[in-house]
C-alpha cells in the first residue's frame, strides 16, 4: 500500500489540563521540518527514526516558550505512518497554547477528532475494527472493556474475516463469470464448494454475534434491577456491596435519563444498578412487580435480583413471585435475605424447593454475598469464552447479522437451485457487509461517523 503523506496537523495527544507533562503530537508531510524550525538543539532533520532530543521552543522574537523532549518517527514507522513529532512539554495549558499557535504559524493546521487515528486507517495501519478499538481502549474503564477492546486492536476476529471474505470475492467472480455466459448452462462455481465455504463462514460469525449480549453489557454495563418489598434489606445489600466490592460508586446524571444509577464493579464487570424507586414504594409483593412503573424498570433488566425477608415471606408468595419472574426471558435470582433469622432446617427448605435459583445471604453482615456475586457474574459470563473475541460494537454486530443473513439466503439460494442472477445478488450483499465490517469497503460518511466519536488528539 502507497503511504500517504496528507498536509500536517496537530492536536494535544494528551489530556487537557494541567499536568506534569504534556504531548503534542503532529503528524503529516513536513512535519518533522516544520517543528524543527521553531526548536532549537540539534538537527531534528538529520536525526534518525524513534530517537528524542532535548531543547527548546522558541517563537519569532527567540523568547524560550519551554525545555521540551521531542521524539521523531520518520515515515512509515509511526501510529499514522506518515512522519510523526511528539513534542513533549511542560503540561501548562499556556506552553500548550503557545507551542500550537506556534504550529499554527507555521502552516500545520488542528487535528478533528480522530484524525490521527483515520491516517493510521487510510494508510494500512490496521482495519476498521482494530480503529475502532483504539477509542474503546481509551475508554475502556474497566479490565473487562479493557480486555476486550485490547482483542479487538490486536487484530481479533478482522483479519479471519478478511481471509474468509477473499475467498468468498473468488466465488462471486466466478459466479458473476457464468452470468456472462447468459443463456448458455455452464457452471464454473462448484457449488459444493461454496456451500462448505459459507458453512465455514457462518461458524466464524455465529459466535461473535452471540459474543454481542455479553460484549455489550461488558461495554455499557449489565443493567441490573435490585427489587423487593420494603424492609426486605435492599438498602442495606446495596451498601454493602458497595463497600464489599470496593464499587466505584459514581452518579450518571445521563442527558437523556433522569434516574439516577449506581455502579458496581464486579470481577471486572460492570453492574449497573437500575434505580427501583418504584419496587421499593410498592407495598405488595406482587404489586411490586406488578405496577406498571416496576414493570418499565423490569423490561430495561438484564438480571432481575429478587430480595426477600426469609423469615417473613411465605412459601406461596414467593411462588407467586417467581412466576411472574419467569414470564420474562430475563435472568434471576432470589435472594433470601436475613438468613440470621432462621433455623438450619428453615434454609435447606428454602434451598430444596428453589435450588440454584436462590442464595441466602445475611445483608447486615454480608455473609455469604461472596456466592451470591458470583451468581452474578456466571450469569454474563455463561456465554463468553474465556480468551475468544468478543463483538462490543453495534456497527460490528449490524454487519455480522447482515452478513449471516445474506448467507443464509445464498444457502437457501443453493438448496433451491437458483439461477446464478439470485445467487450473485445475495453473495454481493454479504460481501458487501463483510467489507463495510473490517472497513475494505468504506464511504466518505462512515468514516466521518466513526472518526468524529474519537476525541481530538487520538
Ligand atoms: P429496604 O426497605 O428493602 O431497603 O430494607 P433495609 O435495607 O432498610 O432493611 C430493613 C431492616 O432490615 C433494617 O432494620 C436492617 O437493619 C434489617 N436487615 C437488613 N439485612 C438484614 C439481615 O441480614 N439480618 C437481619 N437480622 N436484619 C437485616
Amino acid at each position: 500500500m502507497n503511504i500517504l503523506q496528507q498536509e500536517p496537523i496537530a492536536a494535544l495527544a494528551t489530556a487537557p489540563g494541567i499536568g506534569a507533562i504534556a504531548v503534542l503530537r503532529v503528524s503529516g508531510e513536513r512535519a518533522i521540518e516544520i517543528t524543527n524550525r521553531l526548536f532549537r538543539g540539534k538537527d531534528l532533520t538529520q536525526q534518525a527514526s524513534h530517537t528524542a532530543h532535548f531543547g527548546t521552543i522558541r517563537d519569532q522574537a527567540n523568547t524560550v516558550i519551554d525545555e521540551v523532549l521531542v521524539t521523531i518517527f520518520r515515515s512509515p514507522a509511526s501510529f499514522t505512518k506518515e512522519d510523526v513529532v511528539e513534542i513533549s512539554c511542560h503540561g501548562s495549558e499556556y506552553v500548550i497554547r503557545q507551542i500550537l499557535r506556534l504550529l499554527l504559524k507555521e502552516g500545520v493546521r488542528m487535528a478533528q477528532p480522530g484524525e490521527f487515528t483515520q491516517r493510521a486507517f487510510l494508510n494500512g495501519q490496521f482495519d476498521l475494527v482494530q480503529a475502532e478499538a483504539v477509542a474503546d481502549l481509551i475508554a475502556a474503564d474497566s479490565e473487562a472493556t479493557h480486555r476486550a477492546a485490547l482483542t479487538q486492536l490486536r487484530g481479533g476476529f478482522s483479519r479471519q474475516l478478511k481471509a474468509l471474505r477473499q475467498q468468498l470475492i473468488e466465488f462471486a467472480a466466478l459466479i458473476e463469470l457464468e452470468l456472462d455466459f447468459g443463456e448458455e448452462d455452464v457452471e464454473f462455481a462448484q457449488r459444493d464448494d461454496l456451500r462448505q465455504l459459507v458453512w465455514s463462514i457462518q461458524r466464524v460469525l455465529r459466535p461473535l454475534i452471540e459474543s454481542f449480549s455479553v460484549g455489550n453489557a461488558i461495554k455499557n454495563g449489565v443493567a441490573t434491577v435490585l427489587a423487593g418489598k420494603p424492609n426486605a434489606g435492599k438498602s442495606t445489600l446495596l451498601n454493602a456491596l458497595l463497600n464489599e466490592e470496593k464499587a466505584i460508586v459514581s452518579d450518571i446524571p445521563g442527558t437523556t435519563r433522569d434516574v439516577i444509577e449506581d455502579e458496581l464493579f464486579i470481577d471486572g464487570i460492570r453492574f449497573r444498578l437500575i434505580d427501583t424507586a418504584g419496587l421499593r414504594e410498592a407495598t405488595d409483593a406482587i404489586e411490586a412487580i406488578g405496577v406498571e412503573r416496576t414493570r418499565q424498570q423490569l423490561d430495561k433488566a438484564a438480571i432481575i435480583v429478587y430480595l426477600f425477608d426469609a423469615a417473613e415471606t411465605p412459601l406461596t408468595e414467593l411462588e407467586e413471585v417467581r412466576a411472574e419472574l419467569q414470564q420474562r426471558s430475563v435472568p434471576y435470582l432470589l435472594i433470601a435475605n436475613k438468613m440470621d433469622k432462621l433455623s438450619e432446617e428453615q434454609l435447606a427448605q428454602w434451598q430444596l424447593q428453589f435450588g440454584n435459583e436462590l442464595v441466602a445471604i445475611q445483608a447486615n453482615t454480608g455473609n455469604n454475598l461472596d456466592q451470591m456475586t458470583r451468581r452474578l457474574t456466571d450469569f454474563v459470563r455463561s456465554n463468553a469464552v474465556p480468551g475468544s473475541t468478543v463483538v462490543t460494537n453495534l456497527r460490528h454486530y449490524e454487519h455480522l447479522t447482515q452478513t449471516d443473513a445474506a448467507l443464509a439466503r445464498v444457502l437457501d439460494g443453493l438448496d433451491a437451485g437458483s439461477t446464478q442472477d439470485w445467487l450473485a445478488i445475495d453473495l454481493r450483499d454479504a460481501l458487501r457487509h463483510l467489507g463495510e465490517l473490517t472497513g475494505e469497503i468504506t464511504t466518505d460518511d462512515l468514516l466521518a461517523t466513526i472518526f468524529s466519536k474519537f476525541c481530538i488528539g487520538k
